[in-house]
């Protein structure tokens, strides 16, 4: 007698989708109300599958999954059915940088939730809304991403300073910034290796965490560029930070390769 898991019902960002033999494949996805969750979805390669075009990467869907949080030896879910909200990734394929931003959004959601099951509301609301953005294509696609990166990071409690020193907490528009200080630092704490961006980079990063897109949406290319190196800068060294603080993230072997 199989086992009778439980049933739940959330909705969804679909986050990624892999291999899992000839007709499954493991979706993994960001849930409203349950965090990160993997599950599978038995027989979504056949022709005839009830899951259709749904399960695709960054499309915002309700499901009915069958899995028991309490076992932690049966982490991976079943998804029983799935109906689609809004299949963004359908608009996001057509346009590289689009899908690319894309790309990345899911990627970075999937690291910030490195514990399954764990519930993150902002987390999900910031994913969602940046999906959509990037779908509508009412900003560039670069803002919208490091909008995310930035508020993304958030969530995770690394937001870097940018209206007070990163170390002493001196108010101000301070010139300097530093990676692993935190962000700008004032000149008393400024540690060797920081760089000067221009003011106006760091009054779009300002505007970017705010969601001041009257600012962001007219600024010049030189400093879009330089926001994003510095985000990238920002989120890369936390991340490698945490990724050595937690050994026992699950990247289990049982995957195959993305499909
Ligand atoms: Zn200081």
């Amino acid at each position: 007698m199989p086992v009778r898991l439980p049933l739940y019902r959330d909705d969804a960002v679909v986050l990624r989708v892999q291999k899992l033999g000839e007709s499954d494949r493991i979706i993994t996805m960001l849930t409203r109300r349950h965090g990160r969750v993997r599950a599978a979805a038995k027989g979504i390669r056949r022709t005839s599958s009830k899951f259709g075009g749904r399960l695709e990467p960054f499309g915002h869907v309700d499901v009915q999954l069958a899995g028991d949080f309490n076992n932690h030896a049966r982490m991976l879910h079943t998804i029983r059915q799935a109906e689609s909200i809004e299949l963004y990734g359908k608009n996001l394929g057509r346009d590289y940088p689009r899908y690319t931003a894309a790309s990345v959004i899911a990627e970075t959601a999937e690291r910030l939730t490195p514990v399954e099951h764990e519930p993150s509301l902002r987390l999900f609301q910031l994913t969602l809304g940046a999906l959509r953005a990037l779908s509508t294509a009412e900003h560039a696609s670069t803002l919208v991403l490091d909008a995310y990166l930035l508020r993304a990071m958030g969530t995770a409690g690394w937001s870097p300073a940018l209206t007070e020193c990163a170390v002493c907490g001196s108010p101000g528009r301070h010139g300097a910034f530093s990676v692993s200080a935190g962000g700008v630092v004032c000149p008393d704490c400024r540690p060797p290796g920081s760089t000067r961006p221009s003011p106006s980079t760091l009054e779009l990063m300002v505007s970017l965490v705010v969601g001041d897109w009257s600012i962001a949406d007219v600024s010049e290319a030189a400093h879009r560029r330089e926001c994003s190196g510095l985000v990238a800068a920002h989120l890369q060294w936390h991340l490698e930070r945490e990724l050595r603080s937690l050994p026992l993230v699950d990247r289990s072997n049982t995957e195959g390769e993305s499909a």
